[in-house]
């Protein structure tokens, strides 16, 4: 590393950090070269070093309104009106964060301490933050989505994935979504979430409404539908009429599969094209057959595993297979309360068999995978300009310096918002 170079920034003032990542609105279109990077990863592997990363060391890059224009060694790049120096630190596209839920209210901090504590917790797990959350008004959940997407842009998100599914009311579903579509295109119906208590007794008559009434109030303000098939939550047959009919609903499916136990999820996930088969920590030999012939990714959440001292899902024997495997924070009050990107990478590396490269590809271009997309989770020209700089020469220092706060600067859409 060029120790002792403190990044320069001959740009205009930098704007504070908001939380939108969708159609941001940059306010010069000046073009700005970022040079003097010690690593950059591009995830092209022919623009760089032919690795899947597409390594460029010695790199800049040219932004010009929200896109990148140009990419190579610094001694070849184009002159510009505005330069940004970052030290010789390394740069990586924006993370990709394909799975949270941020639209809720409370927190469950008693049931986590006294899990952490072997002690038994018998208040209601997602229902109570099903209570709070119906509790709060519009206001409240808004500001605490965008507190909790302050804290993830600080670490790299530069786009991000949000579920409802703490309302599981017609309106209390709607609004949630309503909140979300607002800081993202990338919204998903999760009102199959659980069977909330005033429908216990009739299970049924729930897959009725969130396929019925409810999906009329969703689907206008959603991109995507969800359903957590799991025992005790949705089993495969209401899992299946569920994604069925949000499809005839123009919403794509994303499944919660087989992350306490074996069953039907991934394999239901494969059968219908879903862009992501998600948790994927109990998995047959078929499953992962299933998922390495499909364009299913396999998105793995391994703060879930942290926070409740679960078995670690096996990335080594996705990727061998030959599956695409992305990772995400899965952000919840409950089962993950975590925003942070850099952490998952670590736990991928350290407890799931990842190496450095692999996990940083996952949490970048495997997330945009999982959201099929290709202008995020890259940086090519024509990408969206979504830069993060490190404070360390290389991208591995996110594995090696496990809770370090490396992110020093970000550009989400040509816009600075971090540093
Ligand atoms: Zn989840």
């Amino acid at each position: 590393m060029n120790s002792g170079n403190e990044p320069t920034n001959s740009a205009p003032a930098t704007a504070g950090p908001d939380t939108t990542n969708s159609a941001v609105a940059p306010e010069a279109t000046a073009a700005t070269l970022i040079t003097n990077i010690a690593g950059l990863v591009t995830n092209d592997p022919p623009l760089g070093d032919g690795s899947p990363l597409g390594l460029i060391r010695d790199a800049a890059v040219v932004i010009e309104g929200d896109r990148v224009v140009w990419i190579g060694e610094s001694s070849k790049a184009p002159a510009t009106d505005n330069r940004v120096d970052v030290g010789g630190r390394a740069v990586i596209p924006g993370f990709v964060d394909s799975h949270s839920h941020l639209v809720f209210a409370g927190d469950r901090t008693a049931e986590f301490n006294a899990r952490m504590s072997g002690r038994p917790y018998e208040a209601g797990g997602i229902r109570t933050t099903v209570a709070a959350t119906r509790a709060a008004t519009d206001a409240e959940l808004e500001a605490n989505l965008t507190r909790y997407l302050r804290e993830a842009l600080r670490q790299g998100t530069t786009t991000f994935e949000t579920k409802s599914g703490y309302g599981l009311t017609v309106e209390d579903e709607a609004r949630a979504l309503r909140v979300a579509a607002r800081h993202t295109d990338e919204v998903t119906y999760l009102g199959a979430h659980v069977v909330p208590a005033e429908h216990a007794d009739d299970p049924a008559a729930y897959v009725a409404l969130v396929t019925g009434e409810m999906l009329d109030a969703c689907a206008p303000h959603a991109r995507w539908i969800d359903v957590f098939c799991e025992e005790g939550a949705f089993d495969g047959d209401q899992a299946r009429a569920i994604l069925t009919a949000g499809k005839a609903r123009g919403l794509h499916p994303r499944v919660h599969a087989n992350q306490l136990s074996y069953g039907p999820g991934v394999r239901l996930a494969v059968e219908l094209d879903a862009a992501s088969a998600d948790h994927c920590t109990h998995l047959t030999d078929e499953d992962v057959d299933a998922l390495a012939h499909s364009a299913t990714v396999a998105t793995l959440l391994p703060g879930a595993e942290f926070s409740t001292r679960a078995r670690w899902p096996d990335a080594r024997r996705l990727l061998d297979a030959g599956a695409t495997v992305a990772l995400s924070t899965d952000c919840n009050p409950g089962s993950s309360f975590t925003s942070s990107m850099p952490f998952c990478v670590a736990l991928a590396v350290r407890d799931m068999g990842m190496t450095p490269d692999e996990a940083v590809w996952s949490a970048t271009a495997g997330g945009a995978a999982a959201l099929r997309r290709t202008d995020v989770g890259r940086l090519t020209p024509g990408a969206r300009a979504d830069l993060v700089v490190l404070d360390a020469p290389s991208h591995v220092h996110l594995a090696y310096r496990p809770g370090v706060p490396l992110v020093t600067r970000v550009w989400r859409a040509g816009v600075p918002v971090v540093g």
